[in-house]
Protein backbone atom coordinates (compact mmCIF):
# COMPACT_ATOMS: atom_id res chain seq x y z
CA UNK A 1 0.00 0.00 0.00
CA UNK A 2 0.98 3.56 -0.17
CA UNK A 3 2.14 5.47 2.65
CA UNK A 4 -0.05 8.44 2.29
CA UNK A 5 -3.43 6.13 1.98
CA UNK A 6 -5.66 6.15 5.05
CA UNK A 7 -6.95 2.68 6.32
CA UNK A 8 -10.11 3.13 8.98
CA UNK A 9 -10.24 0.47 11.05
CA UNK A 10 -14.06 0.01 12.42
CA UNK A 11 -13.02 -1.48 16.49
CA UNK A 12 -10.79 -0.89 19.06
CA UNK A 13 -11.12 -4.26 20.69
CA UNK A 14 -7.60 -6.68 20.42
CA UNK A 15 -8.03 -7.14 16.95
CA UNK A 16 -8.49 -3.39 15.94
CA UNK A 17 -5.77 -2.26 18.74
CA UNK A 18 -3.23 -4.64 17.44
CA UNK A 19 -3.98 -4.00 13.90
CA UNK A 20 -3.25 0.19 14.09
CA UNK A 21 0.24 -0.96 16.05
CA UNK A 22 1.44 -2.94 13.34
CA UNK A 23 0.17 -0.44 10.38
CA UNK A 24 1.74 2.53 12.07
CA UNK A 25 5.20 -0.15 12.15
CA UNK A 26 4.26 -0.80 8.70
CA UNK A 27 4.77 2.85 7.79
CA UNK A 28 0.67 2.84 6.90
CA UNK A 29 -1.65 5.44 8.46
CA UNK A 30 -4.67 3.97 10.17
CA UNK A 31 -7.86 5.47 12.69
CA UNK A 32 -9.52 3.54 14.75
CA UNK A 33 -13.24 4.22 15.17
CA UNK A 34 -15.01 2.77 17.88
CA UNK A 35 -18.45 2.32 19.10
CA UNK A 36 -18.81 2.42 23.27
CA UNK A 37 -18.12 6.35 24.53
CA UNK A 38 -14.35 5.49 26.13
CA UNK A 39 -11.51 3.35 26.67
CA UNK A 40 -13.62 1.51 29.63
CA UNK A 41 -13.35 -2.12 28.53
CA UNK A 42 -15.67 -5.03 30.34
CA UNK A 43 -15.23 -8.75 30.02
CA UNK A 44 -13.34 -10.96 31.87
CA UNK A 45 -10.45 -11.57 30.02
CA UNK A 46 -8.98 -14.57 27.96
CA UNK A 47 -5.99 -17.19 28.36
CA UNK A 48 -3.84 -16.73 25.20
CA UNK A 49 -1.72 -19.45 23.92
CA UNK A 50 1.91 -19.43 23.15
CA UNK A 51 0.92 -18.16 18.99
CA UNK A 52 -1.01 -15.05 20.39
CA UNK A 53 1.91 -14.75 23.06
CA UNK A 54 4.34 -14.26 20.09
CA UNK A 55 2.48 -11.77 18.20
CA UNK A 56 2.60 -9.60 21.41
CA UNK A 57 6.25 -9.92 21.33
CA UNK A 58 6.61 -9.00 17.95
CA UNK A 59 4.68 -5.88 18.98
CA UNK A 60 7.02 -5.40 21.56
CA UNK A 61 4.91 -5.27 24.82
CA UNK A 62 6.58 -8.09 25.86
CA UNK A 63 7.14 -7.02 29.27
CA UNK A 64 4.58 -5.09 30.08
CA UNK A 65 2.48 -7.67 29.37
CA UNK A 66 4.05 -10.04 31.91
CA UNK A 67 3.61 -7.69 34.58
CA UNK A 68 -0.23 -7.68 34.28
CA UNK A 69 -0.59 -11.35 33.27
CA UNK A 70 0.18 -14.89 34.89
CA UNK A 71 2.61 -17.12 33.06
CA UNK A 72 0.88 -20.80 32.90
CA UNK A 73 3.14 -23.56 33.76
CA UNK A 74 1.08 -26.38 34.21
CA UNK A 75 -2.36 -27.64 32.91
CA UNK A 76 -3.98 -29.86 35.19
CA UNK A 77 -7.44 -31.48 33.75
CA UNK A 78 -9.66 -32.97 36.43
CA UNK A 79 -12.99 -34.99 36.46
CA UNK A 80 -15.60 -33.95 38.91
CA UNK A 81 -15.11 -36.75 41.05
CA UNK A 82 -12.07 -34.69 41.86
CA UNK A 83 -9.34 -37.24 40.20
CA UNK A 84 -6.55 -35.29 37.99
CA UNK A 85 -7.13 -37.01 34.83
CA UNK A 86 -4.59 -35.38 32.62
CA UNK A 87 -1.56 -33.08 33.92
CA UNK A 88 0.86 -30.92 31.55
CA UNK A 89 3.99 -29.34 33.46
CA UNK A 90 6.51 -27.13 31.48
CA UNK A 91 3.08 -26.64 29.45
CA UNK A 92 4.86 -23.54 27.23
CA UNK A 93 8.81 -24.58 27.41
CA UNK A 94 8.09 -28.04 26.52
CA UNK A 95 5.77 -27.78 23.84
CA UNK A 96 6.66 -23.37 22.21
CA UNK A 97 9.26 -22.44 24.01
CA UNK A 98 6.84 -19.15 24.24
CA UNK A 99 4.56 -18.67 27.40
CA UNK A 100 0.93 -18.81 27.47
CA UNK A 101 -0.94 -16.56 29.47
CA UNK A 102 -4.02 -15.68 31.78
CA UNK A 103 -4.76 -12.18 31.50
CA UNK A 104 -7.45 -9.69 31.80
CA UNK A 105 -9.49 -7.87 28.86
CA UNK A 106 -8.89 -4.49 30.48
CA UNK A 107 -4.80 -5.34 30.99
CA UNK A 108 -4.65 -6.58 27.49
CA UNK A 109 -6.59 -3.65 25.58
CA UNK A 110 -4.43 -0.73 28.24
CA UNK A 111 -1.12 -2.97 27.34
CA UNK A 112 -2.05 -1.88 23.61
CA UNK A 113 -4.06 1.41 23.86
CA UNK A 114 -1.19 2.78 25.39
CA UNK A 115 1.60 1.70 22.47
CA UNK A 116 -0.73 3.06 20.09
CA UNK A 117 -1.08 6.48 21.83
CA UNK A 118 2.17 6.36 22.23
CA UNK A 119 2.43 5.94 18.41
CA UNK A 120 0.03 8.62 17.88
CA UNK A 121 -2.48 6.54 16.55
CA UNK A 122 -6.07 7.78 16.94
CA UNK A 123 -8.86 6.19 18.45
CA UNK A 124 -12.35 8.17 17.73
CA UNK A 125 -14.95 7.15 20.64
CA UNK A 126 -18.06 7.43 20.55
CA UNK A 127 -18.13 6.24 16.70
CA UNK A 128 -20.75 3.29 16.02
CA UNK A 129 -20.54 2.37 12.36
CA UNK A 130 -23.66 2.14 10.76
CA UNK A 131 -23.12 2.42 6.64
CA UNK A 132 -20.65 1.68 4.33
CA UNK A 133 -20.63 2.81 0.57
CA UNK A 134 -17.39 2.33 -1.74
CA UNK A 135 -16.14 3.79 -4.95
CA UNK A 136 -13.17 3.06 -7.07
CA UNK A 137 -11.50 5.47 -5.03
CA UNK A 138 -12.46 5.12 -1.61
CA UNK A 139 -14.61 3.88 1.14
CA UNK A 140 -17.14 5.83 3.14
CA UNK A 141 -18.00 4.64 6.14
CA UNK A 142 -21.23 6.55 8.20
CA UNK A 143 -21.62 6.54 11.85
CA UNK A 144 -24.67 6.35 13.71
CA UNK A 145 -24.06 9.74 14.89
CA UNK A 146 -24.69 11.04 11.36
CA UNK A 147 -20.76 11.72 10.33
CA UNK A 148 -18.76 10.38 8.10
CA UNK A 149 -15.55 9.57 6.96
CA UNK A 150 -13.43 8.44 4.11
CA UNK A 151 -10.45 6.15 3.56
CA UNK A 152 -8.66 4.39 1.31
CA UNK A 153 -9.57 0.80 2.74
CA UNK A 154 -11.44 -0.20 6.14
CA UNK A 155 -10.84 -3.31 8.16
CA UNK A 156 -13.91 -4.29 10.07
CA UNK A 157 -12.38 -5.42 13.55
CA UNK A 158 -15.73 -4.76 15.15
CA UNK A 159 -16.30 -8.14 16.38
CA UNK A 160 -19.05 -11.30 16.65
CA UNK A 161 -21.97 -8.80 15.80
CA UNK A 162 -19.86 -6.57 13.04
CA UNK A 163 -21.67 -4.24 11.04
CA UNK A 164 -19.44 -4.07 8.61
CA UNK A 165 -19.53 -7.48 8.05
CA UNK A 166 -23.48 -7.48 7.78
CA UNK A 167 -22.84 -4.41 5.18
CA UNK A 168 -20.72 -6.28 3.22
CA UNK A 169 -22.93 -9.51 2.89
CA UNK A 170 -26.12 -8.93 4.26
CA UNK A 171 -27.74 -12.39 3.30
CA UNK A 172 -25.33 -13.90 6.06
CA UNK A 173 -26.72 -14.50 9.19
CA UNK A 174 -25.33 -15.82 13.03
CA UNK A 175 -26.71 -18.92 14.30
CA UNK A 176 -26.61 -19.93 18.24
CA UNK A 177 -23.80 -22.57 18.42
CA UNK A 178 -25.16 -24.39 21.28
CA UNK A 179 -22.69 -23.27 23.94
CA UNK A 180 -22.90 -20.58 26.88
CA UNK A 181 -19.99 -18.88 28.63
CA UNK A 182 -19.63 -17.00 32.05
CA UNK A 183 -16.50 -15.36 32.73
CA UNK A 184 -15.64 -14.18 36.43
CA UNK A 185 -12.51 -12.58 38.00
CA UNK A 186 -12.35 -13.08 41.66
CA UNK A 187 -9.95 -12.47 44.32
CA UNK A 188 -7.46 -14.69 45.46
CA UNK A 189 -7.09 -13.49 49.15
CA UNK A 190 -10.73 -14.59 49.69
CA UNK A 191 -10.92 -18.02 47.97
CA UNK A 192 -8.16 -19.44 49.75
CA UNK A 193 -6.74 -21.44 46.47
CA UNK A 194 -3.59 -22.18 46.63
CA UNK A 195 -2.59 -21.10 42.71
CA UNK A 196 0.68 -19.70 41.22
CA UNK A 197 1.31 -21.12 37.56
CA UNK A 198 -1.47 -23.57 37.29
CA UNK A 199 -4.07 -23.66 34.99
CA UNK A 200 -7.29 -25.84 36.56
CA UNK A 201 -10.08 -27.08 34.57
CA UNK A 202 -12.70 -29.36 35.80
CA UNK A 203 -14.77 -30.99 33.30
CA UNK A 204 -17.95 -32.91 34.37
CA UNK A 205 -19.98 -35.68 32.81
CA UNK A 206 -22.20 -33.19 31.45
CA UNK A 207 -19.96 -31.44 29.09
CA UNK A 208 -19.99 -28.60 31.85
CA UNK A 209 -16.02 -27.11 31.94
CA UNK A 210 -15.12 -24.60 34.67
CA UNK A 211 -11.57 -23.45 34.43
CA UNK A 212 -9.38 -20.92 36.11
CA UNK A 213 -6.21 -19.57 36.78
CA UNK A 214 -4.22 -16.52 38.41
CA UNK A 215 -4.47 -13.53 35.51
CA UNK A 216 -2.31 -11.08 37.52
CA UNK A 217 0.60 -11.23 39.90
CA UNK A 218 -0.11 -8.61 42.26
CA UNK A 219 -4.00 -7.72 42.03
CA UNK A 220 -6.27 -8.02 44.41
CA UNK A 221 -8.95 -9.15 41.93
CA UNK A 222 -6.41 -12.06 39.88
CA UNK A 223 -7.97 -14.71 39.31
CA UNK A 224 -9.77 -15.16 36.15
CA UNK A 225 -12.32 -18.00 35.48
CA UNK A 226 -14.46 -19.33 33.08
CA UNK A 227 -17.80 -21.55 32.79
CA UNK A 228 -18.61 -23.23 29.92
CA UNK A 229 -22.06 -25.21 29.03
CA UNK A 230 -23.92 -26.46 26.68
CA UNK A 231 -27.50 -25.63 25.76
CA UNK A 232 -29.40 -26.47 23.03
CA UNK A 233 -31.80 -23.92 22.70
CA UNK A 234 -30.51 -20.78 23.74
CA UNK A 235 -31.03 -19.40 26.99
CA UNK A 236 -33.26 -16.55 27.92
CA UNK A 237 -31.61 -13.35 27.87
CA UNK A 238 -33.37 -12.24 31.02
CA UNK A 239 -32.32 -14.70 33.07
CA UNK A 240 -28.85 -15.11 31.48
CA UNK A 241 -27.30 -12.09 29.84
CA UNK A 242 -29.63 -10.17 31.29
CA UNK A 243 -30.11 -12.21 34.53
CA UNK A 244 -29.17 -11.21 38.23
CA UNK A 245 -25.80 -12.59 39.62
CA UNK A 246 -27.88 -15.26 42.03
CA UNK A 247 -29.33 -16.88 39.06
CA UNK A 248 -26.29 -17.08 37.22
CA UNK A 249 -24.62 -18.56 39.92
CA UNK A 250 -27.26 -20.84 41.12
CA UNK A 251 -27.21 -22.40 37.21
CA UNK A 252 -23.85 -22.92 37.72
CA UNK A 253 -23.56 -24.43 40.70
CA UNK A 254 -26.42 -26.68 39.83
CA UNK A 255 -24.53 -27.92 36.78
CA UNK A 256 -21.65 -29.12 39.77
CA UNK A 257 -24.38 -30.35 42.46
CA UNK A 258 -22.80 -34.02 41.71
CA UNK A 259 -18.98 -32.98 41.74
CA UNK A 260 -16.45 -33.70 44.76
CA UNK A 261 -14.55 -30.68 44.39
CA UNK A 262 -12.73 -28.59 46.94
CA UNK A 263 -14.53 -25.99 48.91
CA UNK A 264 -12.41 -23.09 47.77
CA UNK A 265 -13.41 -23.37 44.02
CA UNK A 266 -17.31 -22.65 44.97
CA UNK A 267 -15.91 -19.88 46.88
CA UNK A 268 -14.15 -18.31 44.00
CA UNK A 269 -17.46 -18.21 42.80
CA UNK A 270 -19.37 -17.06 45.25
CA UNK A 271 -16.74 -14.29 45.99
CA UNK A 272 -17.07 -12.72 42.35
CA UNK A 273 -18.70 -9.61 41.85
CA UNK A 274 -19.29 -9.11 38.57
CA UNK A 275 -20.02 -11.79 35.93
CA UNK A 276 -19.87 -11.40 32.14
CA UNK A 277 -22.61 -14.15 30.28
CA UNK A 278 -22.19 -14.51 26.74
CA UNK A 279 -24.23 -17.47 24.87
CA UNK A 280 -22.18 -17.88 21.65
CA UNK A 281 -22.78 -17.42 18.14
CA UNK A 282 -21.42 -18.97 14.61
CA UNK A 283 -20.93 -17.35 11.60
CA UNK A 284 -19.15 -20.80 9.96
CA UNK A 285 -16.72 -20.34 7.24
CA UNK A 286 -17.35 -17.16 5.35
CA UNK A 287 -17.79 -17.91 1.64
CA UNK A 288 -14.54 -14.51 1.53
CA UNK A 289 -12.83 -12.23 3.61
CA UNK A 290 -13.10 -9.24 2.03
CA UNK A 291 -15.53 -7.39 -0.59
CA UNK A 292 -13.72 -4.78 -2.38
CA UNK A 293 -12.12 -2.24 -0.16
CA UNK A 294 -13.60 -3.97 2.84
CA UNK A 295 -11.83 -6.79 4.52
CA UNK A 296 -12.85 -8.20 7.91
CA UNK A 297 -10.38 -9.94 11.13
CA UNK A 298 -10.91 -11.18 14.27
CA UNK A 299 -14.48 -12.27 15.92
CA UNK A 300 -15.90 -10.34 13.36
CA UNK A 301 -14.53 -13.04 10.63
CA UNK A 302 -14.72 -16.30 12.47
CA UNK A 303 -15.85 -17.40 15.55
CA UNK A 304 -14.36 -20.19 17.68
CA UNK A 305 -15.00 -22.75 20.52
CA UNK A 306 -14.14 -20.78 23.40
CA UNK A 307 -13.41 -24.70 24.62
CA UNK A 308 -10.15 -24.06 22.28
CA UNK A 309 -9.24 -20.93 23.72
CA UNK A 310 -8.53 -19.44 20.33
CA UNK A 311 -10.52 -16.35 19.78
CA UNK A 312 -8.02 -13.46 20.76
CA UNK A 313 -4.82 -15.36 19.36
CA UNK A 314 -6.61 -15.75 16.23
CA UNK A 315 -7.01 -12.02 16.19
CA UNK A 316 -4.10 -10.96 17.03
CA UNK A 317 -2.37 -13.43 14.19
CA UNK A 318 -4.97 -12.22 11.84
CA UNK A 319 -3.54 -8.48 12.69
CA UNK A 320 -0.73 -9.23 12.31
CA UNK A 321 -0.69 -11.00 9.02
CA UNK A 322 -3.05 -8.66 7.30
CA UNK A 323 -0.58 -5.99 8.43
CA UNK A 324 2.10 -7.59 7.18
CA UNK A 325 0.33 -8.02 3.55
CA UNK A 326 -0.49 -4.65 3.17
CA UNK A 327 2.50 -3.49 3.47
CA UNK A 328 3.71 -5.66 1.12
CA UNK A 329 1.13 -5.47 -1.54
CA UNK A 330 -1.40 -3.19 -3.19
CA UNK A 331 -5.17 -4.00 -1.57
CA UNK A 332 -6.42 -6.28 -3.69
CA UNK A 333 -3.31 -8.39 -3.36
CA UNK A 334 -2.93 -7.93 0.34
CA UNK A 335 -6.58 -8.93 0.96
CA UNK A 336 -6.13 -11.58 -1.66
CA UNK A 337 -2.84 -13.50 0.25
CA UNK A 338 -4.44 -12.62 4.15
CA UNK A 339 -7.47 -14.66 3.30
CA UNK A 340 -5.14 -17.63 0.97
CA UNK A 341 -2.74 -17.86 4.04
CA UNK A 342 -4.62 -18.13 6.78
CA UNK A 343 -8.16 -19.71 5.63
CA UNK A 344 -7.05 -23.26 6.35
CA UNK A 345 -5.77 -22.48 9.30
CA UNK A 346 -8.77 -21.07 11.30
CA UNK A 347 -11.43 -22.90 8.94
CA UNK A 348 -9.55 -26.01 11.05
CA UNK A 349 -11.25 -24.50 14.68
CA UNK A 350 -13.93 -23.04 12.90
CA UNK A 351 -15.05 -26.45 11.47
CA UNK A 352 -14.34 -27.91 15.10
CA UNK A 353 -16.74 -25.47 16.10
CA UNK A 354 -19.22 -27.76 17.84
CA UNK A 355 -17.99 -31.02 16.90
CA UNK A 356 -15.63 -31.60 19.87
CA UNK A 357 -17.33 -30.71 23.03
CA UNK A 358 -15.52 -32.59 25.38
CA UNK A 359 -12.00 -31.65 25.82
CA UNK A 360 -8.63 -33.28 25.23
CA UNK A 361 -6.19 -31.64 25.85
CA UNK A 362 -3.63 -33.83 24.04
CA UNK A 363 -6.06 -33.65 21.27
CA UNK A 364 -5.48 -29.75 21.61
CA UNK A 365 -1.75 -29.40 21.66
CA UNK A 366 -1.50 -31.76 18.42
CA UNK A 367 -4.02 -31.34 16.80
CA UNK A 368 -5.05 -27.26 16.87
CA UNK A 369 -2.10 -26.28 15.87
CA UNK A 370 -1.84 -23.82 18.11
CA UNK A 371 2.05 -24.16 17.41
CA UNK A 372 1.83 -21.51 14.82
CA UNK A 373 5.62 -19.54 14.13
CA UNK A 374 4.95 -16.08 13.51
CA UNK A 375 8.36 -15.92 10.82
CA UNK A 376 6.36 -13.20 9.30
CA UNK A 377 6.46 -10.38 12.00
CA UNK A 378 6.76 -6.72 10.50
CA UNK A 379 10.34 -5.13 11.43
C1 LIG B 1 -17.06 -16.83 27.35
C2 LIG B 1 -15.90 -16.54 26.43
C3 LIG B 1 -14.64 -16.98 26.77
C4 LIG B 1 -13.54 -16.73 25.93
N1 LIG B 1 -12.32 -17.17 26.30
C5 LIG B 1 -11.26 -16.96 25.50
C6 LIG B 1 -9.95 -17.42 25.86
O1 LIG B 1 -9.74 -17.98 26.93
N2 LIG B 1 -8.94 -17.22 24.98
C7 LIG B 1 -9.13 -16.57 23.79
O2 LIG B 1 -8.16 -16.43 23.02
N3 LIG B 1 -10.35 -16.10 23.44
C8 LIG B 1 -11.41 -16.28 24.25
N4 LIG B 1 -12.63 -15.80 23.88
C9 LIG B 1 -12.79 -15.10 22.59
C10 LIG B 1 -12.27 -13.66 22.65
O3 LIG B 1 -12.96 -12.94 23.64
C11 LIG B 1 -12.48 -13.00 21.27
O4 LIG B 1 -12.04 -13.87 20.26
C12 LIG B 1 -11.75 -11.67 21.13
O5 LIG B 1 -12.21 -10.76 22.10
C13 LIG B 1 -11.96 -11.09 19.73
O6 LIG B 1 -11.40 -9.82 19.64
P1 LIG B 1 -11.93 -8.79 18.54
O7 LIG B 1 -11.09 -7.57 18.72
O8 LIG B 1 -12.01 -9.43 17.22
O9 LIG B 1 -13.44 -8.48 18.96
P2 LIG B 1 -14.01 -7.76 20.25
O10 LIG B 1 -13.16 -8.00 21.43
O11 LIG B 1 -15.45 -8.13 20.33
O12 LIG B 1 -13.89 -6.19 19.90
C14 LIG B 1 -14.74 -5.58 18.96
C15 LIG B 1 -14.76 -4.07 19.23
O13 LIG B 1 -15.56 -3.45 18.23
C16 LIG B 1 -16.44 -2.52 18.84
N5 LIG B 1 -17.63 -2.40 17.96
C17 LIG B 1 -18.62 -3.30 17.81
N6 LIG B 1 -19.52 -2.85 16.91
C18 LIG B 1 -19.05 -1.65 16.47
C19 LIG B 1 -19.53 -0.71 15.51
N7 LIG B 1 -20.69 -0.89 14.83
N8 LIG B 1 -18.80 0.43 15.29
C20 LIG B 1 -17.64 0.64 15.97
N9 LIG B 1 -17.15 -0.22 16.89
C21 LIG B 1 -17.84 -1.35 17.12
C22 LIG B 1 -16.74 -3.12 20.20
O14 LIG B 1 -17.17 -2.14 21.13
C23 LIG B 1 -15.39 -3.71 20.58
O15 LIG B 1 -14.56 -2.79 21.25
C24 LIG B 1 -13.74 -16.03 24.71
C25 LIG B 1 -15.01 -15.56 24.37
C26 LIG B 1 -16.08 -15.81 25.23
C27 LIG B 1 -17.44 -15.30 24.84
Amino acid sequence: MQKNEHVLIIGGGIAGLAVSIFLKRAGIKATIFESKPSNDESGAGFVLTPNGFKVLQSLDCEQEILQNSTVIKSMHMINQENDEVFVQRDYSDKYYNSAMINITRANLANVLLKKANHLGIEVKYNKKLDGLKQSNKGVLATFEDGSTVEGHILIGADGTFSKTRTNIFPSLKLDYAGIWGVQGVSSIEDTKLNLSAEFYGYMGKNNFLLCFAKCHPTNQDNILWQAIGVSPEKLPINKFEKGSLNNIKAKIYDLMKDWNIDKAVYNMLENTKTLYPRSIYSIGDLPSWSQGRVVLIGDALHTTNPLVGQGASFSLEDAMYLAKMLKEHDYRDAFYYFEADRRPRTKKITEHFLMNQEFDLEDFINNYNIKWESESLIN
